[in-house]
């Protein structure tokens, strides 16, 4: 068998993402002999970290700590309203987006490192800048959704560069169109190792402590539709094709232990012409995110979701899913002219349909006229009259007496022209993965670590159920990558 070193590499990173370079740049930096395999080609290497918003989502204390990282006068800190979203209100919003299924012990130590981690990023070359499409003015206030202020200048396109230019720099090799295939273990079930398939064919590579850093499974339809069921056979992809679930298919194998919602996944609505897969010359842009300021119906032209039930930073990574369980797993979001101007910038990149009357827009968008004219008609009887319309706050404007509801931001369609948006849902991460524990060791069955095998990133699972809080996939990797390199060496961090 070829072997692509005789002496083992201290760690072997797999994977080529945000996870894996974190990883691979701790280690190093701690002394080790570091390798990165990277499946994809050098052009589209990145994963999905490299299709993000960039976006990390961490505890503050209030804007002192937002000040840390992006600079600021203290005039345009004055007109920022940031809030505070301590480590208590992090734990919050994980419990409860996932029905209180997050294994708590892991989300404190992603919750604790956080705003760390936000420093280690900065001394490694990242820029940060404020959030802007999540953001909503309020006379002469800026005003950001709690925990999601902060994102990479540049986006997932610059972190991405910026850590490969910090691997580069260090001499760290990388090893392009190489994928993991197999673990390799001793008698003693120690890791030594992996079996790598590159442009020659297979050969081991030694090394003695292996992470796994090489994404989710859903970019395998065979994956998607085994755990998360036929629904999500034909789903678009958000991100990169290269996350094939490979990493969780070589660990099981091995007896590593399958934990969290296997059946679950981060999906949000996306543009209905969006490719297949993932496009880096798009990368984020095909995400339509302001449902919450007009309506979504189904292609019988009915509503069939809460559209303001929170903030979309807490129901988007869930809404691809209710939309993919409507008639041909689509759906269209209508605006009037009271919102539209509140719609993000990415929904530029898509054609609205755009009519004076609903009668006309339902002949342009093929549905019936009477079906959709019924829809608006209801749905503007059940809003209130008279209280305020904020968008940014969950302002309580609810209808009253209508199923589904809309819990907030409900302003009647009544301003002509009106302007649709054909959405579907796109699969962006699957939530099942590899159990770890506080170190990213891997456990097996057995909750016992697997010695010599580490996880972090998308491949991890047990932190994610049913919903997702923008911003906290980078993050999980970014602690996990440094916890898994650290504790390899036998320096671990915490
Ligand atoms: C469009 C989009 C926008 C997003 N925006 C955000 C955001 O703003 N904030 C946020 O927190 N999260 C966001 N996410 C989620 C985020 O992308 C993930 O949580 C995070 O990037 C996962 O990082 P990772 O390193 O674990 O995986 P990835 O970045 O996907 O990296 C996995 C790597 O493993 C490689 N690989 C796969 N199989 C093998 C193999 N067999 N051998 C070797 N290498 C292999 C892949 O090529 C890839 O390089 C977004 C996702 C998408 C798709």
């Amino acid at each position: 068998m070829r072997r692509l070193a005789e002496r083992p590499y201290d760690v072997i990173v797999v994977g080529g993402g945000n996870a894996a370079l974190t990883a691979a740049l701790t280690a190093h930096d701690a002394g080790a002999r570091v390798i990165v395999l990277e499946k994809a080609p050098e052009a589209r290497r990145g994963g999905n970290s490299r299709f993000t918003g960039g976006v990390f989502r961490f505890a503050y204390e209030g804007i002192e700590d937002i000040r840390r990282l992006v600079a600021m006068t203290d005039d345009e800190a004055a007109h920022l309203d940031v809030g505070r979203y301590g480590p208590d209100d992090y734990f919050e919003s994980l419990m409860r987006l996932t029905g209180g299924q997050t294994d708590q012990e892991l989300a404190k130590i992603v919750i604790d490192l956080s705003l760390p981690m936000m420093d280690w990023l900065r001394q490694i070359g990242v820029t940060w800048e404020l959030v802007d499409h999540w953001a909503v003015r309020d006379g002469d206030m800026l005003r950001f959704g709690a925990g999601t202020v902060v994102r990479v200048k540049g986006k997932g396109v610059d972190l991405v560069r910026t850590l490969y230019e910090a691997v580069e720099r260090r001499g760290i090799p990388i090893r392009y169109e190489t994928k993991l295939v197999r673990l390799l273990q001793d008698d003693s079930a120690a890791v030594v190792g992996i079996l790598v398939k590159d442009r020659e064919g297979f050969a081991e590579l030694p090394g003695a402590a292996v992470v796994l850093a090489c994404g989710g499974f859903q970019a395998n339809p065979e994956m998607r539709v085994r755990y998360l069921g036929p629904k999500w056979n034909t789903v678009k992809v958000r991100g990169t094709a290269y996350d094939t679930g490979d990493g969780h298919v070589a660990a099981l194998t091995i007896g590593a232990q399958p934990y969290g919602h296997w059946a679950g996944c981060h999906a949000t609505p996306i543009d209905a012409d969006a490719p297949a897969v993932g496009k880096l010359e798009l990368t984020d842009k095909t995400n339509r995110l302001s449902y919450m300021y007009g309506i979504l119906v189904n292609m019988l032209g009915r509503r069939f979701v809460d559209e303001g039930e929170d903030f979309g930073s807490y129901t988007y990574a869930k809404m691809g899913d209710v939309i993919l369980s409507q008639p041909r797993g689509a759906a269209v979001q209508i605006y009037d002219q009271k919102t539209v101007h509140l719609l993000e910038e990415r929904y530029n990149t898509g054609a609205p349909v755009v009519a004076d009357t609903i009668e006309e827009l339902a002949e342009r968008l093929r549905f019936d006229p009477a079906a959709l004219q019924r829809t608006v008609e209801g749905f503007n009887a059940a809003c209130p009259r008279g209280k305020p319309f904020s968008p940014g706050v969950l302002d309580g404007l609810a209808t009253v007496g209508l199923e589904p509801p809309k819990s907030n931001w409900a302003l009647p369609l009544d301003q002509p022209p009106f302007v649709a948006y054909r959405v579907t849902g796109g699969i962006t991460f699957t939530f099942g993965g590899l159990k770890v524990n506080r170190h990213a060791q891997v456990l097996d069955t057995e909750d016992q670590p697997i010695p010599g095998l580490y996880a972090t990133g998308e491949i991890t699972g047990g932190l994610f159920y049913f919903n997702y809080p923008l911003g906290t996939g980078l993050m999980r990797g970014t602690v996990f990558g440094r916890l898994a390199a650290l504790h390899a060496l036998g320096k671990p961090l915490i």
